[in-house]
């Protein structure tokens, strides 16, 4: 089988042949077909974070495609179902955090692509537990953004607890962004959509965004205090001067939801307690959502609420599409069709 594979954190990925794997006790074998090209793989495959993935690995967290045989032991999953292989590959199942509803927060996690082989691979096994069925009526291709952008985006806007007719901004309209867009409508918001592109503006409204703002061309806090500031910041972008902007963009009683990881190099945000304290703003830390949030985020889809947009590429142009996402012209999400 065909694998895309990081070898080292400075060079650009390999296309290797290698065995196809076997599924061992508890896990399947999927045969993908379609698979996110998600920022998060280029943290990956270039060592942004404080906590490294060991090379060589193959990166890949929004895989979808269908399983082709089941290791001993599997008894919820069945050859010729669809699956789709998400970030959080495995927790424990024992742990406070995973009885609490929270496995994402499972300290013994593994995470495709980054822990454990991911899906930028004709084949990946993975754990059956952790597999999520795609349903009927769910393309693969559509599926597959969804696996990440979709059900991280979603799980912000949970988080977040928003009110009809509150004001949420949504800062940077690229994979993650796009949906999240349309999550918050959803539940009712008045949707501020920030970048600095304007094409991804344009499909922001779109997708239902009531205000865009290019905050190449103006001062985005200037611009959303006009609207009277927002309610709640959901932040995609992968700079941290973007976090500071989101949370002076916020009116009192705001919530900040940090769900871009901008590379360690990058440094830290700033938090000015003065206005945190007068203010009483929330800062909320948002990472993926659990198998349930992914099978509401299918559920969603499946009935016709979403629009994923997407364009697809070859496994083989996998360094283009990288360079391509860095440049930020890609609408939304790019994905590899297998
Ligand atoms: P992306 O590249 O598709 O989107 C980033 C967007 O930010 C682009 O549209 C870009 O134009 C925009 N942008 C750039 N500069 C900006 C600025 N100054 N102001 C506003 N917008 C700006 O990336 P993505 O796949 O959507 O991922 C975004 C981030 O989220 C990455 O850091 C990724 O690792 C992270 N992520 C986090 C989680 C989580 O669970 N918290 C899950 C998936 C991805
Ligand atoms: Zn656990
Ligand atoms: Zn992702």
């Amino acid at each position: 089988m065909r694998a895309a594979v990081v070898t080292d954190f400075t060079a650009p990925l390999e296309i290797q042949e290698r065995a196809v794997p076997e599924p061992g006790p508890g896990q399947v074998l999927v045969r993908m077909e379609a698979c996110g090209l998600c920022h998060t793989d280029i943290h990956a495959a270039h060592g942004d974070w404080p906590v490294k993935p060991a090379p060589p690995f193959v990166p890949g967290h929004e895989g979808v495609g269908i399983v082709e045989k089941v290791g001993s032991g599997v008894t919820n999953r069945q050859v010729g179902d669809r699956v789709a292989i998400a970030w959080l590959g495995h927790a424990c199942g024992h742990c406070r955090a995973c009885v609490r509803g929270w496995e994402t927060l499972c300290e013994e996690q593994q995470n495709s692509g980054y822990s454990i082989d991911g899906a930028f691979a004709e084949y990946a096994v993975a754990d059956a537990d952790y597999v999520v069925a795609v349903p009927e009526g769910v393309d693969p291709t559509d599926a597959a953004p969804l696996t990440c952008a979709g059900v991280t985006t979603y799980k912000a806007i949970k988080v977040a607890h928003i009110e009809p007719s509150e004001r949420v901004g949504i800062f940077g309209v690229g994979g993650l962004g796009h949906l999240a867009v349309q999550y918050a409508r959803l539940v009712g918001g008045e949707v501020v959509a920030v970048d600095v592109e304007d094409e991804k503006l344009e499909l922001a409204t779109q997708l239902g965004a009531d205000h865009t703002v290019n905050a190449r061309a103006t001062d985005p806090v200037a611009a959303i205090e006009a609207l009277g500031g927002l309610d709640v910041a959901v932040v995609t972008a992968v700079i941290p001067q973007v976090f500071e902007q989101a949370f002076a963009s916020l009116r009192r009683g705001g919530r900040l939801v940090c769900v871009g990881l901008p590379p360690e190099s990058e440094g830290p945000m700033s938090l000015p307690i003065f206005p945190t304290v007068l203010k009483g703003i929330s800062v909320i830390g948002s990472i993926v959502g659990t198998r349930e949030d992914l099978a509401e985020v299918f559920a969603l889809h499946a009935l016709g609420r979403t629009r994923v947009v997407s364009q697809t590429r070859k496994l083989d142009e996998v360094n283009e599409a990288i360079d391509e996402v860095l440049s930020g012209k890609t609408p939304a999400r790019l994905v590899f069709q297998f």
